[in-house]
């Protein structure tokens, strides 16, 4: 197998998983970068997650426009993915979703999103928070343009996750495992935060010595890492698509 038709595979189990642990329904997407070609990346047409086979999967260039054009619909939303492509060489895989625990951290301005589990370490320690109304004004809060993608692309940084207000997220990584975990954890801290609140009293977040510590142990080609992946893949009923990379030579991972 290619390892651009092992990539779609992955891709496809990317869908499923985020479908299956309810970071996207209907809708929300995720996406790689082409393997030979950095100006493009690959991402399902316009379908929900959980129904995305390999044959639909389709490329796409960094102005979001199809390389091919057989006349698919395509998601609406798929300059967020062409902005943050372009605008970061570092990232190779990007999600955009409306998972709900997170939308009280897009709206409540007093309280920002940070994490405190650890598992919640790889959203960052700054996660912005983008209002599409900043710059455009009202909108339908859907992000359908170039224009309006650079901004929250701007806005991202060199973080991991922008939060969008009254709307979802955009988070993006190196590895398509490793946005996929970012994306799956970051909800679950949300909903450990605000749980916390409730609880009342002072809120313990992890430090930046914490979060760094968790980013120098991580390694996408780790058993840990592999585990969480073939879980989650078997879990959502794919685990037939699971291909695993050659193990990196030592002292590369
Ligand atoms: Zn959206």
């Amino acid at each position: 197998m290619s390892s651009l038709d092992s990539l779609i595979q992955d891709l496809v189990i990317a869908n499923r998983i985020l479908a299956r642990e309810d970071v996207v329904d209907a809708y929300g997407h995720v996406s790689v970068r082409h393997p030979d070609n950095r100006h493009r990346f690959l991402i399902a047409r316009s379908l929900a997650p959980d129904l995305v086979e390999p044959g639909d999967i389709v490329e796409l260039d960094l102005d979001g426009q199809p390389v091919r054009d057989d006349g698919q619909k395509l998601y609406l939303e798929r300059f967020i993915h062409a902005a943050i492509f372009a605008k970061r060489p570092d990232v190779m895989a990007v999600v955009h979703a409306h998972a709900e625990d997170t939308l009280p951290f897009t709206i409540a301005a007093a309280t920002k999103l940070r994490p405190v589990i650890h598992a919640g370490s790889f959203i960052g320690a700054e996660v912005p928070v983008w209002d599409i109304a900043d710059r455009f004004g009202d909108t339908n809060l859907l992000v359908t343009n170039l224009e309006q993608a650079r901004d929250l692309a701007t806005c991202l940084g060199p973080n991991s996750v922008a939060l969008m207000r009254g709307h979802g997220f955009a988070s993006a990584a190196r590895s398509l495992i490793e946005v996929v975990r970012l994306s799956v954890y970051l909800p679950r801290n949300a909903r450990a935060l605000m749980r916390a609140k409730q609880l009342g009293g002072e809120i313990k977040y992890l430090s930046e010595g914490e979060i760094a510590a968790r980013n120098r142990g991580y390694s996408p080609y780790s058993v840990e890492t592999w585990r969480t992946w073939e879980y989650w893949a078997n879990k959502a009923g794919c685990s037939h698509l699971l291909t695993r990379p050659d193990e990196p030579p030592a002292g590369t991972s």
